[in-house]
């Protein structure tokens, strides 16, 4: 997977630090592009998946939209150059003085996730007499079959206006001089790679339109959120999302108006590939029962393993003559759940080898931390390298 040219350079870096394929990225998006183009579909990124500057200049250069769940993310997107027309703001938990950027900034929606929200944000578009656009996150009772902590759209989460309170909230909406209604908005959950579920979340979103439009509401946008899983196992075999495949069942299984427009909040499909993160073995070491290399990257640079027993290909990078044995591959900090992996196969290894942990595109570096008082995360572009 890595060129000469690039071991070659990899030879002078400091490690660890994140490997990002630029023109991985770039096939990634332009397969999205394509695919969701033909449908008539808008894509929007999901910024809380990596907001790494040259990461998103590329995205947004390529026209998608914005989908931000903090006040910043919706600061970084206008920076970076996001039309704030395409760019939405989601979250259970905004604060007013997020809120009023957004507003101030005029993004093109708010997400919403409970009345009580709703009734905040009326009354701050109120304070500078604007009128909110909102759509309303449901929440449709799906299971994403994931993992438990990335499964949001089950009625247990906390995401969502319960099903319970949509009759009161299209009252209140109805009320609300300062909040228009411009769509319905889903998301249940991420990592999801049985397209079925997708299926069953069209079924969902059309009762719920169904529901709106019997009782006169006009629903412009249907937002189904984002979820679509990569293949971890193999990336060098599946380094692109199917995201034909992903599409087609959006565009067979939702019934819309030709005035509907349909919305996707993409994260981890597009940018989880194009990531690697590149580590050195500080140490081996055997145990009783066990081998161990520890590396000099832990979960302050890569936490989906600790987080959430997240599998990642661990690979060693260049060849190696050497025989495989299995180790477990820790990092540095002090924390038993600092494992990258369990009794993972590789050549026999020495202090000094480089490690690639691969698929790390997504939710690695923003998730990276100062825990342990750890250096700043670096990371180096594929089109940067001499
Ligand atoms: C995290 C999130 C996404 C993106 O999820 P992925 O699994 O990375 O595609 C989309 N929409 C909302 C509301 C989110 O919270």
């Amino acid at each position: 997977m890595f060129s000469t040219k690039q071991l070659a350079s990899f030879e002078h870096q400091e490690t660890p630090f994140y490997y990002y394929d630029m023109s991985l990225l770039e096939r990634t998006l332009d397969a999205c592009s394509a695919a969701a183009e033909k449908r008539g579909f808008h894509v929007h990124y999901a910024l809380k998946a990596n907001f790494n500057d040259r990461i998103l200049q590329l995205i947004q250069a390529k026209g998608f939209g914005a989908d931000c769940v903090s006040g910043n993310e919706v600061k970084k997107s206008i920076e970076t150059g996001f039309k704030a027309d395409k760019i939405t703001f989601a979250g259970v938990g905004k604060s007013d003085k997020e809120i009023r950027y957004a507003l101030a900034h005029e993004i093109f929606a708010f997400n919403v996730e409970s009345i009580e929200e709703m009734e905040v944000i009326n009354a701050l578009a109120g304070e500078t007499g604007q009128i909110a656009n909102v759509s309303l996150r449901i929440n449709p009772n799906v299971d994403a079959q994931t993992h438990h902590y990335i499964t949001t759209g089950l009625d247990e989460n906390k995401f969502g206006i319960p099903n319970s309170e949509l009759e009161k909230s299209a009252a209140i909406l109805r009320e609300s001089k300062h909040l228009n209604l411009v769509g319905l908005h889903f998301h249940i959950g991420s990592q999801i790679v049985d397209l079925n579920v997708f299926k069953s979340l069209c079924v969902k979103v059309n009762e719920w339109k169904n529901w709106f439009e019997e009782r006169g509401t006009t629903i412009k946008v249907l937002n189904v959120g984002g979820g679509l899983g990569v293949d971890y196992k193999d990336p060098d075999g599946n380094p692109v999302t199917d995201f034909e495949a992903y599409f087609d069942i959006f565009d067979r299984f939702l019934e819309r108006n030709s005035h509907q427009e349909v919305h996707f909040e993409l994260g981890r499909a597009l940018v989880a590939q194009c990531g690697s993160l590149l580590s050195r073995v500080l140490y081996t070491k055997s145990g009783i029962k066990k081998n161990f290399l520890i590396l000099d990257a832990g979960m302050t640079e890569l936490m989906r393993p600790a987080l959430y027993q997240a599998y990642h290909k661990i690979e060693r990078v260049g060849e190696s003559d050497q025989e495989e044995i299995n180790y477990d591959v820790v990092g540095p900090i002090c924390e038993s759940s600092d494992c990258f992996g369990k009794e993972v196969p590789l050549p026999v290894s020495k202090r000094g080898d480089l490690i690639a942990i691969r698929t790390a595109g997504a939710y690695g570096e923003v998730m990276s931390s100062h825990y342990n008082l750890r250096e700043e995360i670096r990371y180096v572009y594929s089109d940067e390298i001499v």
